[in-house]
Order: C-alpha cells, then structure tokens, then sequence
C-alpha cells in the first residue's frame, strides 16, 4: 500500500458517510488546561448537517466561534476531553437554518476529539408523531370509555325508566280496572277512544278493546254524539280543566242511564292538550227517585194535576215574566157548585171520581203547552194562564162552564151532573207585584159568581 494510500481511504469513508464527521483539535491555555476546540476535518455531510458552506468551519473555534463563548455547551466536550468517557447528544435545530434534529457521540481518540452525528429529523418526527397519535388515541379511548361508562349508565336508567313506566301503566290498568264505575279517554285529534275500562265497555256490551281507535259514531246515535261533542267542545275551548254534567245516555245494553259526567283535558309532557279523560257516574236509580219526589211534592195525587204548591211556584214565574215583559197573564179559578150535596148523596167516593172527570176535562181544555191546571183544594181548581188578557181567560172559562154544564160523569152510582162557579182575574201591573194579589180579585169574582146563582163566569173588577 503507498504511504498516502490510507489518508486517501479516510478521505473517502469521511466524504462518502452519511453520518455528519468532524474532527476537533484542542487548542491549550497558558496554564496548559483546555481552552477551546479547532475544527480541524469536517465532512460534507456535517457541513449539510450543521448547514454551512464547504470548508467554512476549517480552523474556527468550536467555543469561542461556534457555541459563540457558551461554556455551558462546550462543558460536555471538555468533559469527554478529560475523562475520555465517550458522551451522546442530540440537538433540535427545527428551529433553525438546517431545520433538522440530530443525534451524535462525541469520542476522544487520543489528542483528538471526533463527533459523529446524523439526522435523525424523521425519526424524532415519526416519534412525535406516534406520541401524538398514542396521546390521541389514549384521549379517544379516554373518551369512549367516557362514552361507554354514559351508555351504561343511560342503559341503566333506560332499563330503570321502562320498569318504572311498566309498573306505572300497570298500576293505571289495575286501577281502572279496579274503579268500580265507567272511565275512558278519549283522543283530540281524532276524536277516539284510546282506552275504556271493563265498566265502560259492559255499558255497551263490548270488550274494552274494540274501543281503541274508534269514535263515539260506532256507539251512540248521531244526536247524542253530537250533544257529547257539543260538550267536549265547550271544554276544550274553554279555561276550566273539568267539566261535570248531568245526562241521559243510551247503551246498547244498559239502554238508558243517567249519568253525571266527570270530563277533564288531558295533556302531555309538553304541555299539549291531548284528550279528555271521563268518569261517568250512574245516578238512574236515584234520578228517578228524585223525580218521584218531586213528582209527588207537585202533583195533587186524586187527579194528577198540579197541586196548589206547583202551581204557586209557576205563577210566580209567570209573574215575574209578564212584569218584566209587560205580558198579559190570567189567572181562572174554579168551584164545583154544591158539590157538598153530591157527596152527601152519592157518598164520597162517587166526589171523588166527579173531581177526577171536573180535572181531565179541565187538564183537556188548555191549549197553549205554558198554560196550567192545578187542583188548589178540595173542590177548587185554578187555571193559570200566560199571554192571555182577560177576554181570551174568559172565553175559555165559558167554555169550560158549558162542558160541564152538558156533562154526565159516569160513576158507581150511574150518571151524575154538575156545574161550576167562575172567577177570572188579569195581572195588571198597576196593582200587582205577586199572584197573591190576582189570585185575590179572582177568588172575589168567584164569590160573585157564586152568590149570583153559580154555574157562571165573572170577572175580577
Ligand atoms: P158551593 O161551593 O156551591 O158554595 O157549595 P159546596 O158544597 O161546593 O161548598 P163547600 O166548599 O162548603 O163544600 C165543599 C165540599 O167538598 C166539602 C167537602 O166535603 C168536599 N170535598 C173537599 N175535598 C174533597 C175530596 O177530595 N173528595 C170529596 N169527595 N169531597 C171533597
Ligand atoms: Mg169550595
Ligand atoms: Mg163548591
């Protein structure tokens, strides 16, 4: 091998390595310690590394030029200088002109000191970007857990909420079921029944399902479906949130029921008004007991006419309307002539059957439906008569006077005859302000009428 054979060797492995070489001479002080380092090889590489031109570092001081007197960062190469322990580092210089990261080794060999470094750029990228995806993905699947503990727990309560709504509809079903009277409730929008109980449905004979999703059409007549909407509309539209009413209806087996009607607006979780949900409460039975009493409390119980109660109650109405109205009003009383002596020779039942036929043929002669008959007492009757002037009471008091005149009651004891006295009064409101006062001139025309002989009309003065 020539002699400059191995220079010329290291000359190529220096130039071609793609490691950045430099090679630094010591430069000594006074006192013989180490002052600073020379640049004394540097290849191309580390030229490109480090981002300076060819041959620009030969001969600069590594402290004093390079670090720029920094002796924090030379402190590392005089440590490798002294102790020849071989030291690593690694520069980022992203920052700076290479724009680069490289890692190297600083190593003495004898009276020299050689740096080998490399770019290590795309590896410490690479690296951060792992650590960045690792950091990512440790924060996604922080956040997944996050999620799937929310999922669980959502899960949870979903499960706890079905339970619930389960018991809770349980609970309304069993309820309902339970209520001994008829409940349903019924859609807004299209008017139909989304649930009845047992109760409802036996009303008409149906099972409490065939009611979903159909309309009171499929159950009542057209006239009651539309008095049943006439009231739901009423409800709907108005502020009260219940509504109660008094009904007939009529079922297709319970046939015709009173009830009273307990309506209330539904509304949803929103807020939305929904439906309406009833009670109804049967109340037939004493309905037509209270009917009974009042019928009885008003109705004279030998000839089915009003009683004197009845008829005062009414007159007092009427009063009060022709007052008000400036309406003609009559009033017509009767008395059985001598009826004293039919008694006494038929015998009182044979009176009573006469005051019958005296009340049909009376009850049979009013025309008008305000106009009224009452049996006032014994064997007086009263007429009342509204919108009608003291001629028109007198032409029917005339009438009446005749049929009696021309009749014979049938009764146990063969055919017996009778007539009648009359007294007629008119409301005038000059004079009165209550039916006592008309009844009064009239039961005076009566006296007249009596004392002139009986079986005529006359009238109050
Ligand atoms: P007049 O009115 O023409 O003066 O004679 P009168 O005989 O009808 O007179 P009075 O009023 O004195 O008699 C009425 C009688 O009617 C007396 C009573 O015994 C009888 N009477 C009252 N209520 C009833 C009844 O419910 N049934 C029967 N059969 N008689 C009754
Ligand atoms: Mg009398
Ligand atoms: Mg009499």
């Amino acid at each position: 091998m020539p002699r400059n054979q191995p220079i010329i060797l290291f000359e190529a492995l220096l130039q071609s390595s793609l490691d950045g070489i430099v090679i630094l001479s010591p430069l000594f002080g006074p006192d013989g310690g180490l002052e600073d380092l020379v640049f004394e090889i540097v290849n191309r590489r580390a030229e490109e590394i480090l981002a300076r031109g060819t041959g620009e570092l030969l001969g600069q001081r590594v402290l004093q030029d390079f670090f720029g007197g920094d002796e924090e960062t030379f402190e590392k190469y005089r440590r490798v200088w002294l102790t020849g322990e071989p030291a690593r580092f690694e520069v980022d210089r992203r920052s700076g002109p290479s724009g680069l990261v490289f890692r190297g080794a600083i190593v003495r060999a004898d009276a020299h000191l050689v740096v080998t470094f490399s770019d290590v750029t795309e590896l410490v990228e690479a690296n951060e970007a792992l650590e960045r995806q690792r950091v990512e993905l440790l924060y996604q699947y922080e956040l997944l857990d996050a999620q799937a503990a929310d999922l669980a727990r959502i899960a949870e309560d979903t499960d706890a909420a079905r339970g619930e709504a389960r018991n809770a509809a349980r609970f309304v079903a069993d309820l309902l079921e339970a209520i001994p009277v008829p409940v349903f409730f019924k859609n807004r929008d299209d008017r139909s029944f989304q649930m009845v109980n047992q109760r409802y449905a036996e009303l008409h004979g149906r099972d409490p399902d065939e009611f979903v999703g159909r309309t009171l059409d499929e159950f009542f007549s057209p006239e009651m479906v539309a008095e049943i909407e006439r009231r739901d509309r009423l409800l709907y539209d108005g502020d009260e949130p219940r509504q109660v009413y008094e009904t007939d209806l009529v079922f297709a087996v319970a046939g015709r029921r009173r009830m009273v009607m307990h309506k209330a607006k539904m509304w949803d979780a929103e807020n939305k008004m929904i439906g309406i949900t009833g009670v109804m409460v049967d109340v037939t039975e004493s309905h037509q007991l209270r009917q009974e009493l009042e019928r009885l409390a008003t109705t004279d119980p030998l000839t089915g006419l009003a009683n004197r109660r009845a008829f005062l109650a009414r007159a007092r109405e009427e009063v009060e309307r022709a007052s008000r109205h400036g309406r003609p009003m009559s009033v017509v009383m009767i008395d059985v002539d001598h009826f004293k002596s039919i008694n006494d020779r038929h015998g009182h039942d044979v009176g009573d059957q006469v005051l019958q036929r005296v009340a049909d043929m009376v009850g049979s002669t009013l025309r008008q439906s305000g106009d009224l008959a009452a049996r006032f007492g014994g064997e007086e009757f009263v007429l009342l008569l509204p919108e009608t002037p003291m001629a028109g009471a007198q032409a029917l008091a005339e009438r009446i006077r005749e049929a009696f005149e021309c009749t014979e009651v049938q009764t146990d004891a063969g055919p017996v005859g009778f007539t009648a006295s009359f007294g007629v009064g008119e409301f005038r409101s000059d004079l009165d302000t209550d039916i006592e006062t008309v009844l009064k001139r009239a039961d005076d025309a009566l006296y007249r009428a009596k004392t002139a002989g009986r079986n005529r009309v006359y009238l109050a003065a």
